[in-house]
Parts: C-alpha cells; sequence; structure tokens
C-alpha cells in the first residue's frame, strides 16, 4: 500500500467521507479542526475504520476530531470568531482556547528538561532515574493523529510548545555523566515516521562506547496501528529490521513500546506480519494505551486487546488515564469507573496478560495508580501509589484520597479528612522551583 496521509484542507477528497458523513458532520470536523490537529490516512480509512458503524466506530473516534472535544463555551467562542471572516482574530482566538487546554501538562517543559552545563538539552527529558526520553527533531509527528493526544501542541505549529533534539551529540555526552540511566526512550511525535538511516543515526551513537550502563533502547510508537506498512514494505523496512538486528547484536534491549486502543486495530494480516517481523529480530513487543470514553471505555475491549497482544506475543504494558491536556473533559473517565474497567478487564484474563498496569495518571509528580477502593469506619476511600516518582523513595507507598465519584485526575481528589496535604505534597511543591537533573558540562 502506498502511504495517503489527508488533513484537515482535504478530507473532502475522502470517498468514504462523502459516501458517509453528512455535511454537519464535515463541518463539525472542520471546526475543531481549527483547534485540534487532524491528520487520516489510507490505511486506517480503508482497512481500520467500519463506515457502516460511523460515528460510533472506535477507530472513527480515534482519529477524527468531535464536536463534544470542545467545551460549549469554545464552541461559541470559534463560531463567532470564524463568522467575524477576520483572519487575525480567528487566529487569536485558536491559540487562546489552546493556550486554556494545558498544553504542557506534567511540568513537560519546566520540570522535565534536564540542565546540562549552564543551558537546557533540548529535546530531552528526564523524569525518572533510569530512563532518558529523546525526541529526534524528524520525529515529532505522526502516521495519523489521534483525537485525544496528549501531544497535540507539537502538531499545531506552535513552535514554542514543541520537543526536539537535532543530533545526537549533547545527549551523548549527558548520558555519559549520568550512570544510572539504564534505558533511553526514542519517542515523539512517533519516531517511526522518520526514515531507517535518520533513525539509525540517533540509535547507532547509543551503542558505541562509554554507554555500557545504557543496555535497554525503547521506541514508542503507534506506527503498528497506523501503518504497520512501515515493517513490511515500505522501501527501507528492510533496513529498519537490520537496525532492530544490530540493536540486539550490540548486546542491548529492543523494547518496542506500541500503542493500540482497540482490538480492531489489529485485525488486519499485515500488522500481524509487522509484528512477527518485529519479534523475529529478539525485540519484545510492550504495548500500551490510555482508557477513553468512546473509544475503548469497556472492561471486554481491553480483555479482548490483552489477550490478542499475548496471542502475538506481545506484553501489555500500561493503561493510562486521559492526561489532563487537550480535551481531557471529553475523553476523560471517573477514576472509580477507569479502576472498576481494568479490574473486570483483568479477570478475563490468565495471569500471562495481566502484566499490564493501570490505570495510571502521568502527572506532575509522577505515574500514579489506581490500586482500588477502601472502606474504613467512617467514610470511603480511594487507594493510591506511585508505579514512578519525581522521587524514586514515594514509589508503592500506599496512600488515600477521599473517595469521589466525579474525580477524573489526582487533582480532582483530595487526602482524607483530617489531612490537608499529600504526605508528597510539600516536597514536590519544592521541586516546583528546582529539581531538575543537572550535569556540568
Ligand atoms: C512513563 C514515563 C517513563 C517510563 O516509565 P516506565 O515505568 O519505566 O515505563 C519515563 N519518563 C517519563 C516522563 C514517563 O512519563
Ligand atoms: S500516536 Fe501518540 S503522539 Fe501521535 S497522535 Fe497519537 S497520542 Fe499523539
Amino acid at each position: 500500500m502506498q502511504y495517503q496521509a489527508y488533513s484537515i484542507n482535504n478530507f473532502r477528497k475522502i470517498p468514504e467521507v462523502n459516501r458517509y458523513l453528512s455535511k454537519a458532520q464535515v463541518g463539525g470536523i472542520e471546526l475543531v479542526g481549527n483547534i485540534f490537529p487532524f491528520k487520516v490516512n489510507n490505511y486506517i480509512i480503508e482497512e481500520l475504520i467500519n463506515w457502516d458503524n460511523v460515528p460510533d466506530d472506535p477507530v472513527f473516534r480515534l482519529v477524527f476530531p468531535q464536536e463534544e472535544m470542545l467545551r460549549p463555551y469554545h464552541y461559541q467562542q470559534l463560531r463567532h470568531a470564524i463568522g467575524t471572516g477576520l483572519e487575525a482574530y480567528l487566529r487569536y482566538t485558536v491559540r487562546d482556547i489552546r493556550l486554556q487546554l494545558n498544553p504542557h501538562p506534567a511540568g513537560q517543559m519546566d520540570m522535565n528538561v534536564p540542565y546540562f552545563g549552564d543551558a537546557c538539552l533540548d529535546g530531552t527529558q528526564h523524569k525518572y532515574d533510569q530512563t532518558v526520553l529523546l525526541f529526534p527533531a524528524q520525529g515529532q509527528s505522526c502516521h495519523a493523529y489521534c483525537s485525544f493526544c496528549f501531544r497535540w501542541p507539537q502538531f499545531v505549529g506552535a513552535k514554542d510548545m514543541k520537543f526536539s533534539a537535532h543530533g545526537t551529540q549533547d545527549v551523548l555526552q549527558y548520558l555519559k555523566h549520568n550512570k544510572q540511566v539504564t534505558d533511553v526512550l526514542i519517542t515523539g511525535g512517533d519516531p517511526m515516521v522518520m526514515r531507517s538511516h535518520i533513525l539509525r543515526a540517533y540509535i547507532e551513537p547509543l551503542l558505541g562506547e562509554g554507554l555500557e550502563h545504557i543496555t535497554t533502547i525503547r521506541i514508542g510508537t503507534k506506527s503498528l496501528s497506523f501503518w504497520p506498512y512501515r515493517y513490511v514494505s515500505d522501501p527501507d523496512a528492510d533496513d529498519l529490521i537490520r537496525l532492530f538486528d544490530d540493536i540486539q547484536r550490540a548486546g542491548k534491549h529492543l523494547s518496542f513500546m506500541a500503542h493500540f486502543n482497540h482490538p480492531a486495530e489489529m485485525k488486519t494480516a499485515v500488522v500481524r506480519t509487522a509484528i512477527q517481523r518485529i519479534r523475529s529480530t529478539g525485540a519484545v513487543i510492550r504495548t500500551q494505551a490510555p482508557l477513553m470514553r468512546t473509544i475503548n471505555d469497556e472492561p471486554k475491549i481491553w480483555a479482548d486487546l490483552w489477550k490478542k497482544q499475548v496471542n502475538e506475543g506481545c506484553v501489555p504494558y500500561y493503561m493510562f488515564v486521559a492526561r489532563d491536556t487537550g480535551a481531557q473533559h471529553h475523553f476523560g473517565i471517573p477514576l472509580t469507573s477507569a479502576w472498576s474497567i481494568y479490574q473486570k478487564a483483568v479477570q478475563r484474563v490468565s495471569g500471562i496478560a495481566r502484566t499490564v498496569r493501570g490505570p495510571s495518571m502521568s502527572a506532575g509528580p509522577g505515574k500514579i495508580l489506581v490500586n482500588g477502593f477502601l472502606e474504613l469506619e467512617d467514610q470511603n476511600a480511594i487507594v493510591l501509589s506511585f508505579l514512578q516518582g519525581r522521587n524514586p523513595d514515594w514509589v508503592n507507598r500506599p496512600f488515600l484520597a477521599a473517595y469521589d465519584e466525579e474525580a477524573i485526575w489526582i487533582d480532582d481528589l483530595r487526602p482524607l479528612p483530617g489531612r490537608d496535604e499529600w504526605f508528597w505534597s510539600k516536597e514536590y511543591n519544592e521541586m516546583c522551583v528546582s529539581s531538575r537533573y543537572a550535569v556540568e558540562r
């Protein structure tokens, strides 16, 4: 299949859009497309979306913008701005709305970018001891965009909202000085949009001398779902497989972190072939996804997804909660329901698939897991713990929040009555002033 992408400017040319969507639906996509990025490709259109099931089809909802993604007052504001016909006013309104949607959740810009010498190490994040994230400049887009994307500011062209690394010289120096780092996670966007030789230029130096402590290369990607031909029939697919082989040959583990939201994304023959090719190199495919209202908010969907993944030799890894950015008000699910969905799903699968941890919030202080509920004498509580913490010592210490069926994020929760803060609040607040990893040049 030859890759063909569509954006907000030309999606009306897609035959299925003309055939199955009403004028009003097309108008809605156009409207929301002013705020959120939109991109889809021919594989998703032809192979993944069941058009008879639109607009309820999960893969349709996964990529096509929906009017409910805008809060009513933003919706009105935007319609008004368009109505004036004033280009500059529209641009101002769009930027204003975007800035209200918390474009950089979890302190990504202010707290995660490490210092190297007296400057920030561009295109990297270092939040947890063992793992450094690398954002190659050429990998800051995707084969299509998820409607709920938490990196959406990267794709709407706002330069000051973008992470990107050009080359690896400084990153390598930084890593050489940071011996506790074992994992480099190459991410984006989607690094698999890069041609194989460019990806190789980022990865090969990580296999070299002085970096023996880097034992795992991770690649975070949605390409298995959005463009599996990357591994099968793209012109440089074989080069890519050779690169994966070379990583193992250098004695490193390649962990391929695949993002799948719904079993429908695993139904084609080509995705299974792609999985087989990747696994044939010795790489391990670990899978992760956020739990999203209207897309995958049923236990059976998750159980089916994990079963399919295990069946293909993949390892279920994380179930996330919709992050506090973008259209979280539309896709978010109360934490109590998220836990119930996880709990009901996990009991449908054998222990082999219970490697998956969740539901987990990637929040400022760390990855916070919802462990379930407790009935205390005078009130009910939600049991939380850290899977990863800005302070590693926070990890795995259970802590309690007052039971709340509406909370969709840690910020909505409160400690039990009698306590005015979390055990980690004070330390975290101090970290917000200065907490970054820093290495002398
Ligand atoms: C999730 C995450 C990691 C990786 O955490 P693991 O639990 O090792 O998978 C690293 N850095 C950031 C910023 C993360 O959010
Ligand atoms: S694959 Fe990831 S980065 Fe790309 S659009 Fe989806 S959520 Fe965003």
